[in-house]
C-alpha cells in the first residue's frame, strides 16, 4: 500500500493542522543523472531502469501527501536532484498535473526546477515554462574547462552559458547559475570572470559553493593520495571576498552567506524556517514539531519499502534553529522579537548566553547592529562556521 509512511501516520492530525497553518513548501527529489561527478555525495544513479518506478511512485507520494494533508496551500515548488532536466516531457507534465491536482496552488510564488546544462534543449525549456515553472537553476559551477572535466561534469563552458541562453530564449528571467569554490588549482581572476559571463548570459541569481569533500568521492580520493591539491583556506577566503564585491558590482546583493541576486522564495523558506514538504529518496521535511528524512536507497524508495527517519523537535531545539539559519541571511535576525519569543517559551537563560556571545561577537567585527536586527558583517559571513559553531 502507497500512502504516508508508517511512522508518521500516528501525528497525521497534527501535521495536517500544521500544513493549514501556512503555506508550504514542497521539495520532489529527481535522483537520476546521465553521469556521476566526481565531487557528488547526492542521491542518484545513472541507472535509467529505475526512473519509470521511482517517477511513478513520486507521483503517487504526491497524491497520498495531498489527501492526508487536506489539500494544503502551497506557495514555492523545487525539483531538485539529481538532474530534474533529464524527465521526459511527459513525466514532467505528469509531475507538474500531479502537483496541481494534490495541492492548493492558488498562491504559489515560485516553481523552480534544477537542470544540468548537458542536458536541455529549447523545446524542453518551452514546455517546462508553459506549464507555469517560473525559475530554472543550473547547475554551470564553472566555465573552466579544465575544471569541469575534473569535475566530471558532463557539458564545457560553452554548453553552460548556451543552457541559460536556452533558458532566456525559452522565456524565464529568473535564471540561477551555480559557481563552485575551492577547486584544485582555481585562479581568482578566473572566477571572477566566469561570474561575469554568467551575469552576462543572463544569470540573475548565483549560488556560490566551496566544494565539499567531507563525504567518500572519486576526487577526494585523488586528493587524499596527493594526486591533486586543493587550494589553502586563505586563498578560498581571497575568492569569497572578491565575489562580495564583484557580485553585487554586477548587480546580484547578496541575501545570504552564499546567495546573490533576486532570492530564491523556496530555499528563503528553509533559512527563515518555515514548513516544508520533501518527497522522494533523501528528501527532507520539516512540518509541525517534526522533522523527516526519506532512506536514500533509490530502489527501496521506488517500491515503497524505504525507511525514514522521524524526528521530534523540542521546543528549544526549534528556537534555536531560528538563530543559527536566520543569522545566515544579509538581513539577520530581529534581536528583540528573538528576546521576546525566548521570553515566552521560558527559554531566557539560552537568550542571555546568546547576547553575552553576540557582543563579543560585535566587539570583533563579526557582528553588527541595524535597528533592532542582528546580523553578519562581511568578515562575519567569511567567518561564519566559528560565529554559528557558538549557537549550536
Ligand atoms: S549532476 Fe549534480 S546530482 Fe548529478 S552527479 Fe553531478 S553533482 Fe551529483
Amino acid at each position: 500500500m502507497d500512502g504516508v509512511p508508517g511512522p508518521l501516520r500516528p501525528h497525521l492530525d497534527a501535521l495536517a493542522s500544521a500544513a493549514q497553518a501556512e503555506p508550504l513548501g514542497l521539495y520532489l527529489h529527481v535522483p537520476f543523472c546521465k553521469d556521476r561527478c566526481t565531487y557528488c555525495s547526492f542521491v542518484t544513479t545513472r541507472d535509467t531502469g529505475l526512473q519509470s518506478a521511482t517517477i511513478t511512485r513520486l507521483l503517487a507520494q504526491t497524491q497520498a501527501w495531498g489527501e492526508a494533508l487536506g489539500r494544503p496551500a502551497v506557495d514555492t515548488v523545487y525539483l531538485g536532484g539529481g538532474t530534474p532536466s533529464l524527465l521526459t516531457r511527459g513525466e514532467f507534465e505528469s509531475l507538474t498535473r500531479a502537483l496541481q491536482a494534490a495541492f492548493d496552488l492558488s498562491s504559489l510564488e515560485e516553481a523552480t526546477f534544477e537542470a544540468n546544462p548537458g542536458t536541455v534543449d529549447l523545446d524542453w525549456l518551452q514546455a517546462a515554462r508553459e506549464l507555469g515553472w517560473d525559475r530554472v537553476s543550473i547547475g554551470t559551477q564553472t566555465l573552466d574547462d579544465r575544471l569541469l572535466g575534473l569535475l566530471g561534469r558532463i557539458h564545457d563552458g560553452a554548453e553552460a552559458l548556451r543552457a541559460l541562453a536556452l533558458a532566456r530564449t525559452a522565456g524565464f528571467t529568473r535564471i540561477s547559475a551555480d559557481l563552485m569554490v575551492g577547486l584544485p588549482q582555481q585562479d581568482l581572476d578566473r572566477v571572477l570572470a566566469d561570474a561575469r559571463a554568467l551575469v552576462e548570459a543572463g544569470a540573475s541569481h548565483m549560488s556560490v559553493y566551496l566544494l565539499d569533500l567531507d563525504k567518500a568521492c572519486p576526487l577526494k580520493a585523488e586528493v587524499d593520495a596527493g594526486r591533486l591539491s586543493l587550494p589553502s583556506d586563505d586563498a578560498v577566503a581571497d575568492v569569497f571576498e572578491a565575489l562580495q564585491v564583484e557580485l553585487p558590482r554586477l548587480g546580484l546583493a547578496p541575501y545570504e552567506i552564499s546567495n546573490y541576486g533576486e532570492p530564491s522564495r523556496h530555499n528563503l523558506r528553509y533559512w527563515k524556517r518555515r514548513p516544508y514538504v520533501g518527497l522522494g529518496p533523501s528528501a527532507a521535511s520539516q512540518l509541525g514539531p517534526f522533522r523527516w528524512t526519506e532512506e536514500g536507497n533509490i530502489p527501496a524508495w521506488a517500491e515503497g519499502r524505504a525507511g525514514i527517519e522521524v524526528q521530534e523537535l523540542s521546543g528549544a531545539e526549534a528556537f534555536a534553529e531560528l538563530l543559527l539559519l536566520g543569522l545566515r541571511l544579509h538581513e539577520g535576525v530581529d534581536w528583540e522579537a528573538l528576546r521576546e519569543e525566548a521570553a515566552q517559551r521560558n527559554l531566557k537563560p539560552l537568550f542571555d548566553a546568546w547576547d553575552t556571545a553576540m557582543a563579543g561577537f560585535q566587539a570583533n567585527g563579526l557582528v553588527e547592529l541595524e535597528g533592532p536586527r542582528r546580523r553578519l558583517t562581511k568578515r562575519g559571513m567569511l567567518l561564519s562556521n566559528a560565529v554559528l559553531q557558538t549557537f549550536v
